[in-house]
């Protein structure tokens, strides 16, 4: 696999302006792949050549302003789109897709527990051409619009607020509409599908929604109450610290299994590993830590979703800012007052080290 490096994609913005992706993904399938079609939205600023990526298990098709392209033509994870015209363009992409069991792309788990199954999206760094062909690259944002297919007892989370469409004729099985995003980064795009068990409410007039596995269920009620206290008292904070209102249409929590950071800041879909929800007694620096990575994520919203760095080598001020946030924002408005001696003892050391090592950088 070719990655994309930063003069290619800065080449690369000088001649496109993406605006919209529409993506369908159908979940029924066999247990190894999915179906995943796209139709991307864009104007060349002039002639050029330029290429598009994906990581796909099959190219079924692909066409650009209805023309068909050679899908032999893909090379690693690359098709090449040459001889663009100046104007506005149309590419579609016709492909199967390989679930993951490594947490990159589209992670698919069935629950050792009860047999249910579950999957979800983990688009950073690169990841989202494993679920859906893109211009992937965090300075090409535009709009992200799913339409999923899933058994009929799962429900369908994503970055805008999801809509259960009329059943599939044929099965029975449900589908499901995503509302349009803002312009948003490849790697921030993000779906989760299952029989989720969910605790839902309403505030500052959005949905907010927390989520994890069925057999989790009883251990997520156990401390809804607080998370959601946390997650309501961090957000009107923030309304208050940043003069911009919170850009998405709504804030959904996804404690998921199997993830391979702490969580994730997709902008209206932030996904957390579900060892947060805690299965036994814990200590009250562990409801800390999970509180301060609630306020760590809603500040990305701001500082990393609505505003994004154009390159990933701004990755380090993206979480520097989301740190001191999150930080400063538990200890203004929740009932963790004292988060600032947790960073000095644990935060602190471990960027000491770091900055200490031949590979230190911002
Ligand atoms: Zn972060």
């Amino acid at each position: 696999m070719s990655a994309l490096k930063r003069n290619e994609a800065q080449l690369r913005a000088q001649l496109l302006d993406v605006h919209h992706y529409a993506v369908t993904l159908d979940l029924t399938g066999d247990d190894e792949t999915f179906d995943s079609t796209t139709r991307i939205r864009f104007t060349a600023r002039t002639s050029g050549d330029t290429f598009v990526e994906l990581k796909p298990d099959t190219l079924r098709s692909a066409t650009l302003d209805g023309n068909p392209l050679d899908p032999a033509a893909l090379e690693d994870n690359r098709l090449p789109l040459t001889g663009l015209t100046q104007g506005p363009h149309e590419l579609h992409l016709d492909t199967r897709m390989r679930y993951s069991r490594t947490g990159e792309g589209l992670h698919r788990f069935t629950d050792p527990a009860d047999g249910q199954t579950y999957v979800y999206s983990q688009m950073f760094l690169d990841d989202v051409q494993r679920v859906f062909p893109a211009f992937d690259q965090p300075d090409l944002k535009a709009v992200f619009e799913f339409t999923v297919t899933a058994p009929a007892h799962w429900t369908v989370l994503a970055n805008g607020i999801t809509t259960r469409l009329a059943d599939r004729d044929t099965d029975g099985a449900g589908i499901w509409q995503s509302a349009p995003t803002p312009v948003i980064s490849t790697y921030l795009a993000a779906v989760a599908a299952g029989p989720w068990h969910s605790v839902t409410t309403e505030h500052a007039g959005l949905p907010f929604g927390i989520h994890c596995r069925q057999s989790l269920a009883a251990h997520l009620d156990a401390d809804a109450d607080e998370i959601l206290s946390i997650t309501k008292a961090c957000f009107d904070r923030y309304q208050v610290k940043f003069t911009e209102p919170y850009p998405f249409d709504s804030y959904d929590q996804a404690f998921v299994p199997e993830f391979n950071a702490g969580a994730m800041e997709n902008p209206g879909l932030v996904t957390f590993r579900d060892e947060f929800i805690y299965r036994s007694a814990v200590t009250d620096t562990e409801r800390q830590s999970r509180a301060m990575v609630i306020a760590h994520e809603m500040a990305h919203m701001w500082f990393g979703d609505l505003v994004t760095l154009a390159w990933f080598d701004d990755i380090w001020l993206n979480e520097s800012f989301a740190e001191y946030m999150g930080y400063q924002t538990l200890t203004e408005a929740t009932r963790f007052t004292d988060t600032w001696t947790d960073f000095g003892v644990t935060r602190k050391p471990w960027g000491y080290d770091a900055d200490q090592r031949p590979s230190t950088h911002p």
